[in-house]
């Protein structure tokens, strides 16, 4: 035990009281602990009790039964990744999901790639390589994780043109930019945060206009792209994918785990003219996805073109949930919980929900919480109490409560919570 012979050299531990007994404690202790940590992975799942949706820390959007069954297949044998079963020759893993994303978005063509991070970049740098992109100052986002419009251009060695000012951009700044280098308008949804008061930003129909009478394709990085027309639900403002196609916009590009609800990737869809050309470039090798992800996103799609996201994607369905499900279960735990003598307070409040992952940034979604106090304990020492369980809980501090949001936890993770008060 390195660990105590440094304590002991470097007087961490007392001198007057170290004993046989107790050193012999403190290895056994530290032996104890290591073991432990073994015994439990790094990466282990977690009881999201705070109501945010897509929990970007929390590991974004939960997969759909469907979703994790096809990945565990995939994973567990051979699998027809690159394999055309009816001509027994070599097929392409870019087929594998590209025509539900055509049938789902009513765009020509369609590839993914690791994220939308990584589709970003591999699209500027695929079709705007050492020329001109014209873009918004109001849009030149940083979204979390420090990744910036405005150093990925650098990075992918694209020519910043940026117009407007912060608050408002109008059709002639966009006019008055474009040069014989301009390679792309770029739009930059404004994902995680709303600007309010003196603003104006030109609409995709009109810079559509402009795009087509310059033969300069437009580019727009929707961010968390949906879907599923949340709107209809009086849930936010969020355009779907399908909106944009329409719209007439040439590419588009959107996350796989935010509001889609499927696993991690870059999303592109666009005229088949520019896939083509993305899906000859040497990065799409580069940031091409893995079979798992293909797995798992095409069991989310089907899930869209079948039209059961609502029940099927834990994403959408927690979203849309109403506030007397969620009722529902906060009123489960608190049943469930009182017949354990727990020293715990518990009350049932009305509250509200934020979706996360920089969508909806203005959005919240009414819901019920179960608020936690105690006589001795603060909400800080039960909140690290509730990491600290075997599946650890993870809840929203408020005013010096704690709060268990229970649009985010499933009836059958009730019991876990019960027993953690215990
Ligand atoms: C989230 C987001 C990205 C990055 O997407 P990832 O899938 O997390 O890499 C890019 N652009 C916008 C506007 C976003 O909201």
């Amino acid at each position: 035990m390195e660990i105590i012979r440094i304590d002991v050299r470097n007087e961490t531990i007392p001198e007057d009281t170290i004993t046989r007994e107790s050193l012999t404690d403190r290895i056994f202790t530290g032996l104890t602990e290591q073991v432990q940590s073994f015994q439990t992975n790094n990466l282990q799942p977690v009881i999201n009790a705070t109501g945010v949706v897509l929990h970007t820390n929390l590991g974004r959007a939960r997969l759909s039964g469907q979703a994790i069954g096809q990945i565990t297949s995939t994973a567990a044998s051979y699998s027809t990744l690159e394999y055309n079963i009816t001509t027994g020759k070599r097929g392409s893993r870019h087929d594998l999901v590209e025509e539900y994303l055509t049938k789902l978005t009513g765009a020509e063509a369609a590839m993914v790639v690791n994220n939308n991070a990584a589709a970003v970049y591999f699209i500027l740098k695929a079709l705007a390589f050492e020329q001109e992109v014209i873009v918004s100052r109001g849009e030149l986002v940083e979204i979390g994780g420090s990744f910036r419009i405005s150093e990925i251009m650098k990075e992918s060695q694209a020519t910043l043109v940026d117009v407007g000012t912060t608050n408002k951009t109008h059709l002639k700044d966009y006019a008055e930019a474009v040069t014989d280098e301009t390679a792309l308008f770029m739009k930059v949804h404004k994902s995680n945060f709303k600007m309010i008061g003196f603003t104006d930003e030109v609409e995709t129909k009109e810079l559509m206009a402009l795009s087509k009478a310059h033969n300069v394709p437009l580019y727009e990085d929707l961010g968390s792209g949906t879907l599923f027309d949340f709107k209809k639900h009086r849930i936010g403002n969020e355009p779907t994918v399908q909106e944009q196609v329409a719209a007439g916009i040439d590419v588009i590009s959107f996350s796989g785990d935010k509001l889609l609800g499927g696993p991690q990737a870059g999303i592109i869809v666009g005229t088949k003219e520019i896939v083509d050309k993305l899906k000859k470039h040497q990065l799409a090798r580069v940031l091409r996805v893995d079979k798992f992800t293909l797995a798992g996103l095409e069991a989310t799609l089907k899930s869209y073109v079948l039209e059961q996201e609502q029940t099927e994607i834990p994403t959408v369905r927690d979203i849309v949930e109403t506030q007397e499900n969620v009722f529902k279960r906060a009123q489960l735990f608190l049943e469930q919980v009182e017949q354990t003598k727990s020293e715990f307070y518990f009350t049932i409040e009305e509250d509200t929900s934020k979706i996360g992952g920089g969508t909806m940034p203005e959005v919240e979604v009414h819901t019920y919480v179960v608020s936690v106090t105690h006589e001795t304990y603060s909400s800080a020492t039960i909140a690290e109490a509730l990491r600290q369980k075997n599946i650890p809980i993870i809840v929203r501090v408020h005013n010096d409560r704690v709060l268990l949001d229970f649009r985010t936890v499933d009836t059958d993770e009730i019991h876990i919570i019960v027993a953690a008060f215990i």
